[in-house]
């Protein structure tokens, strides 16, 4: 089968860090252009913009969107109009009712629409999902825990409408949560702290509870210095259940089940070959959904100003 002709759009940090080698060690794909209004990647075909790079550049099978989520939805319309297979880095939408739309537009053309949540990608994830489906959950502790100013240098975009905030990094143990659950949790009560220069929340406190009346706490912070935390703990009944690492470590009670460094990008990129292949798509919306509704219910308090 000849590969599939893979095009990034938007050049940032995690199309560098993640997408490029991906895609490098990944059979299949073939990288063969970049639009980015300003960065380059040596060797590869740059656009600078996706409008240029359909109108003048190679021929290309599927475009991998890794710009901000604040103007995503839009190029992917451009590229499934243009009959493009999509891939969406997380979050999929500034909104979630844009998204629909995409589904059906993706259907309609019979390409593949790929909404990712690449932490479900993670080693110790399915493991933990295969644990707790024979399990009675007592309750589900989340502490998700990172200093922006690291993983998140210059990136106004964040802390815009749209730009979610903490919930830009805590939206993966999200997508964790609902993945490894045995049953849906919906929030019962949230409080969001938004920087009073900012518009979108640097810390969180979140209680759901599940439809068995099981509770699930996250604890969301996005100035924590020192040692990160990205850490899910769920109490069963036979002993606590740790995912560490944003899912590459599973413990039980403390003795190490799971520990593998293995990248989720991918196994993520497999999953976009297969669905090409296939003709399907998979968008959830699921983790978005629970975000939507924090700022929907959640308190808002006013925290001290945020400077990058
Ligand atoms: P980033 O470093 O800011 O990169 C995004 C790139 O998109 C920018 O460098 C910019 O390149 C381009 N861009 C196009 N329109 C833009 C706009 N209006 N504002 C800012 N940049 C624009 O962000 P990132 O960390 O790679 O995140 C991109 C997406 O990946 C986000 O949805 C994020 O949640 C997700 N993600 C990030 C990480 C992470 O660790 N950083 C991990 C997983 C997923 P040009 O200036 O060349 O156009």
């Amino acid at each position: 089968m000849s590969p599939i002709r893979l095009a990034i759009v938007g050049l940032g940090k995690i199309a560098r860090d993640q997408h490029l080698p991906a895609i490098a060690a990944t059979p299949g794909f073939e990288l063969v252009a970049i639009a980015s209004r300003n960065a380059t990647q040596e060797g590869v075909p740059h656009f600078h913009s996706l409008e240029d790079l359909l109108a003048g550049g190679p021929p290309v099978d599927a475009i991998s969107l890794c710009t901000p989520p604040q103007g995503r939805r839009a190029l992917a319309e451009m590229a499934l109009r243009a009959g493009k297979h999509v891939l969406l880095e997380k979050p999929p939408g500034a909104t979630v009712s844009e998204i629909g739309p995409l589904v059906a537009a993706a259907a309609a053309a019979g390409r593949t629409l790929f909404a990712t949540w690449h932490s479900r990608f993670a080693p110790a994830v399915e493991p933990a999902r295969a644990l707790l489906a024979g399990r009675t959950l007592r309750a589900v502790r989340v502490e998700w825990k990172e200093d922006v100013r690291v993983w998140h240098p210059g990136q106004d975009w964040i802390f815009e409408p749209g730009g979610l905030g903490v919930f830009d990094p805590a939206i993966n143990a999200l997508s964790i949560l609902t993945h490894i659950l045995p049953r849906p949790f919906f929030l019962s009560a949230a409080t969001l702290a938004f920087p009073e220069n900012r518009q979108a929340p640097i810390a969180a406190e979140l209680d759901f509870a599940d439809t068995a009346g099981v509770p699930v706490r996250a604890e969301l912070d996005f100035l924590q210095t020192g040692p990160q935390t990205w850490d899910i703990h769920v109490e069963t009944d036979e002993g606590r259940l740790s995912l560490s690492l944003g899912g590459a470590r599973l413990t039980q009670d403390g003795t190490v089940l799971v520990d593998e460094k293995e990248a989720e990008y991918p196994a993520l990129y497999r999953r976009f070959a297969g669905l090409i292949e296939r003709g399907e798509s998979d968008v959830d919306l699921t983790p978005l959904l629970h975000v939507a509704d924090a700022f929907m219910l959640g308190r808002r308090t006013v925290a001290a100003p945020f400077f990058g």
